[in-house]
């Protein structure tokens, strides 16, 4: 899957691998307030100091073992009580009790359900889980950035399986980027994840794991503590804005997708506003429609070019749904406004995507379209033809865009010593070498969905 595009010398990006610290003309990215250059000024000591690995903790009963009442919509959980005995007259009230314990509270144990009787626990423990998966590996980056390596047990002939999850702290707001599949069955090119092959959907409940893991780990449920020294927002919550943005194509798992963020959506659970929790699509464009009307999140779309000839290259579903057809569904994405605005990404590849003239295609492709643009320096991987643009370039480019009135911060790399990289499998980064993972930039999530 190499990119045809000229000038490929297969040599890694060494320029975006240390621009942070020393590429001259870099600038602080457009945007950025005062504690956030703080923030990027740590970032060059983050390479340097190892990362902090926090020890496990041993669970007494794990995520698989029996059916988990996390991940059930409400009629779900009715049925599924019904068929345990539990009396018609009485589901409602046992469905609502339940879901206060599991997603305000965020109990991971039915013994602490202290206002469900006695028997019905004990009932619900003999027959349902409501554990959390298995943490493989916690690290801690010096810049706050969390990483989470997560094992789900197999499903049906499967193995189990592992996933990152990230969670990336900022001033007002607490990002968390979160998996939808293992693997993708997409090919994007520049993407790590499009070299391997799509091992399994995540489903509902392993979705809404990674939250609800995170928030255990982040003191983010009543009456838990923070783990001390944490970096974590000033905000009440910790875990405020989620972007799935992890690995996989969330709209080719829709049906797990879209349960998980309802659940995390609803105002009587997890909370969570839907403009705080953005889905990012490489284009796949009937679903995008069936976000828009079922779940109604933010959108991103993964652009990454403007003519279709380069885009079947770089993001080749766009064979099936080229831009004109991608462009449209944008348009009629519902409730866009100035306020509530598409977020296009665009991934900077050196002499491939970044001259003026896609800057200036750019911006007429997306013309009445509310839309923000964020462009994203290449992270570089072992094995891959494309290297991330000169610093120089990306800047001229934004410049460009900027000046046709859209906002483009540059995302910057976060938790470089963890290697906390969206869309980049964990086995196969701890592969490289040193200098290779030092080269293997960890790409900013944050600043996705609605602030304070
Ligand atoms: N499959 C979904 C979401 C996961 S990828 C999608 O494609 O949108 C999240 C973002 O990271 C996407 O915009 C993706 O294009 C981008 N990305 C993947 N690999 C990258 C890399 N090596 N460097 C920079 N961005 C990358
Ligand atoms: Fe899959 Fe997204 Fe990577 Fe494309 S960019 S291969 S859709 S994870």
């Amino acid at each position: 899957m190499l990119c045809a595009a000229p000038k490929m010398t297969g040599r890694p990006c060494r320029h975006s691998a240390f621009q942070a610290q020393t590429c001259p003309t870099r600038r602080l990215p457009r945007q950025m307030h005062a504690f956030e250059q703080d923030r990027v000024m740590s970032i060059s000591e983050a390479v340097l100091e190892p990362a902090v690995k926090a020890p496990l903790v041993a669970r007494p009963e794990l995520m698989g073992t029996k059916p988990s009442l996390i991940g059930l919509s409400r009629e779900e959980m009715a049925e599924v009580l019904t068929a345990r005995g539990v009396p018609e007259r009485q589901v409602k009230m046992r469905v609502s009790q339940l879901w206060h314990w599991l997603y305000v509270r965020g109990v991971s144990d039915f013994d602490a359900m202290t206002n469900v009787a006695k028997d019905m626990r004990q009932m619900l423990k003999t027959h349902f889980t409501i554990s959390r998966p298995e943490v493989v590996e916690e690290q801690v980056s010096n810049d706050g950035t969390r990483k989470w390596l997560l094992r789900f047990p197999a499903r049906g002939a499967g193995r189990p399986v592992e996933v990152e999850t990230v969670y990336i702290p900022e001033e007002g707001r607490g990002t968390l980027c979160i998996s939808s599949q293992v693997g993708c069955s997409l090919t994007c090119s520049f993407c790590h994840t499009g070299t391997q092959r799509l091992v399994r959907n995540l489903t509902a409940e392993e979705i809404l794991a990674q939250l609800l893991l995170a928030r255990d780990r982040l003191g983010d449920f009543p009456d838990r503590e923070a783990p001390q020294g944490a970096m974590i927002p000033s905000s009440e919550r910790k875990v405020t804005n989620i972007v799935m943005m992890g690995m996989g194509e969330p709209l080719y798992n829709f049906e797990a997708v879209k349960t998980a963020l309802l659940i995390a959506s609803d105002g009587d659970g997890l909370s969570l506003s839907k403009r705080r929790i953005t889905l990012s699509t490489s284009g796949v464009v009937p679903e995008i429609y069936r976000t828009g009307e079922e779940i109604g999140v933010m959108l991103a779309i993964s652009l990454h070019a403007v003519r279709d000839e380069l885009r079947d290259m770089l993001v080749p579903i766009n064979k099936k749904y080229p831009l004109k057809e991608l462009i449209e569904a944008c348009r009629a994405y519902p409730g866009l406004s100035n306020a509530r605005r598409i977020t296009f990404e665009y991934v900077m590849l050196k002499d491939v995507n970044d001259s003026l003239e896609d800057a200036k295609e750019l911006v007429k492709l997306l013309k009445g379209v509310p839309a923000k643009i964020n462009l994203i320096p290449f992270n570089p991987w072992p094995g891959t033809n494309y290297q991330c643009s000169d610093w120089a370039t990306i800047e001229k480019f934004a410049d460009f865009i900027n000046q046709a009135g859209y906002a483009s911060p540059i995302r910057t790399p976060r938790g470089r010593d963890i290697l906390a990289a969206c869309g980049q499998l964990k086995s196969e980064s701890e592969r490289m070498r040193k200098t290779e993972r030092l080269a293997f930039e960890a790409m900013m999530i944050a600043g996705h969905g609605e602030d304070d």
